[in-house]
């Protein structure tokens, strides 16, 4: 079976190396020069969005900022999946919380601003605090505002205005400021034959608008309740692959905060903690496979390794921590790779924590360093 996914990071990468086991080959398509790439050493395989598709059994993919024009050719091959209105529904908030609408799931209150006037309106229906995102373009919270009070009201606005005026599509979605507890996601597969198969839990800590640690938790309550916008959400698109819903948690209480239509940052614990991985399942799902088991083995947390390109020997020694470099240069804050620790209970995972916050750099892993001070 070969595998085209549009995107040639590090998603693709994994997708790759659990495909492999089952014979589905992955290329990866990188959208910006239209080269036909090997996921794993980036080796340049071909040219062309045409041959790409002619090639391919299958199409996916890794992230949702895809130019529509490249979504509309691969519909019309009739192989891709999970379907480019997911797609493009998780590229463009506008569309994005209407879908959450339809599907009925609590979502934070909004309204979309073109215009000054909107501005205006926006203000009176969302109130104050509230955050601001840009329609198209925005992830690891970029392209994002926060309006607090009336006097920044000016200032926000012509930062606004020069991003509506950059792209003649783009627009801000205007949120209710959320005050959550926590941030949890749901990461989860539907299958061609409509079986849905999530996965636990995952509560996110985030640095500077970036996942930095996540972990794989166990509520009964929450998790029935997270299915359930999973299942409303992803059977209103008629989805097929793997998807993550991000959630606010207030008292227990779940609003989604947006969707993504592809394998997630907060799923890669499965790699080590679930029976199959998230990579695994969305290829499972996508080449029309039984979706493989979702259950926990092992209490696992995920570490981002962010802008650092070596770890101390010393992890290696760790019993249960398993290390995953994606093969980038070094830059400032980029994804390089993630640590997934596990331990067989929940005490065990908080001191392995703590033992790896010894290990690691304070500025390059503030998460963990905070958890450790906490315990
Ligand atoms: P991602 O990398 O997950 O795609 P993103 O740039 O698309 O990120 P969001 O997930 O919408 O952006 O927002 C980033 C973070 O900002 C959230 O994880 C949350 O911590 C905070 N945030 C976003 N919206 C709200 C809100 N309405 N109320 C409070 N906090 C919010
Ligand atoms: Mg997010």
């Amino acid at each position: 079976m070969q595998v085209l996914v549009l995107g040639a990071g590090q998603l693709a990468r994994m997708m790759s190396l659990a495909g492999a086991p089952l014979n589905i080959n992955i290329s990866a398509f990188d959208v910006g020069s239209e080269n036909i790439v090997h996921p794993l050493t980036q080796a340049v395989l071909g040219h062309g969005l045409e041959n790409a598709i002619e090639q391919a059994d299958v199409i996916t993919a890794e992230f949702e900022h895809i130019p529509h024009h490249i979504l509309d050719v691969c519909e019309q091959s009739g192989k891709f999946l999970p379907t480019t209105d997911a797609i493009k529904a998780g590229g463009d908030r506008r569309i994005e919380k209407a879908l959450l609408d339809n599907a009925g799931v609590k979502n934070a209150k909004y309204a979309v601003i073109s215009s000054r006037e909107d501005f205006t309106k926006a203000i009176e229906h969302v109130g104050m605090p509230m955050v601001l995102k840009s329609a198209l373009g925005g992830y690891d919270g970029k392209g994002q505002w926060r309006l607090k009070s009336a006097d920044q009201v000016e200032a926000i606005w012509a930062e606004m205005e020069a991003c509506i005026a950059a792209t003649s599509t783009q627009a801000i979605v205007a949120e209710e400021f959320v005050p959550f507890n926590r941030e949890v996601s749901l990461v989860g597969a539907r299958g061609k034959d409509g079986q849905v198969e999530v996965y636990p839990l995952a509560e996110n800590v985030h640095t500077d608008g970036v996942l930095s640690l996540s972990t794989a938790i166990e509520d009964a309550g929450l998790q029935e309740q997270a299915k359930a916008m999973f299942t409303a959400v992803a059977n209103s698109l008629d989805y097929v692959g793997v998807l993550a819903l991000e959630f606010f948690d207030v008292d227990g209480q779940l609003l989604v905060n947006e969707i993504a239509p592809r394998v997630h940052n907060s799923g890669h614990w499965t790699q080590q903690g679930a029976v199959t991985c998230q990579f695994e399942n969305h290829l499972r799902a996508v080449c029309g496979l039984p979706l493989g088991s979702t259950k926990l083995i092992r209490k696992t947390s995920m570490i981002n390794i962010l802008g650092e390109d070596s770890l101390p020997t010393s992890l290696f020694a760790m019993e249960g921590c398993h290390i995953h470099w994606y093969g980038k240069d070094k830059r400032p804050g980029r994804k390089m790779g993630h640590i997934n620790v596990c331990a067989d209970s929940n005490e065990e995972l908080v001191t392995k924590l703590v033992a790896l916050a010894r290990e690691l750099d304070k500025e390059a892993y503030p998460a963990v360093h905070a958890f450790a001070a906490q315990h």
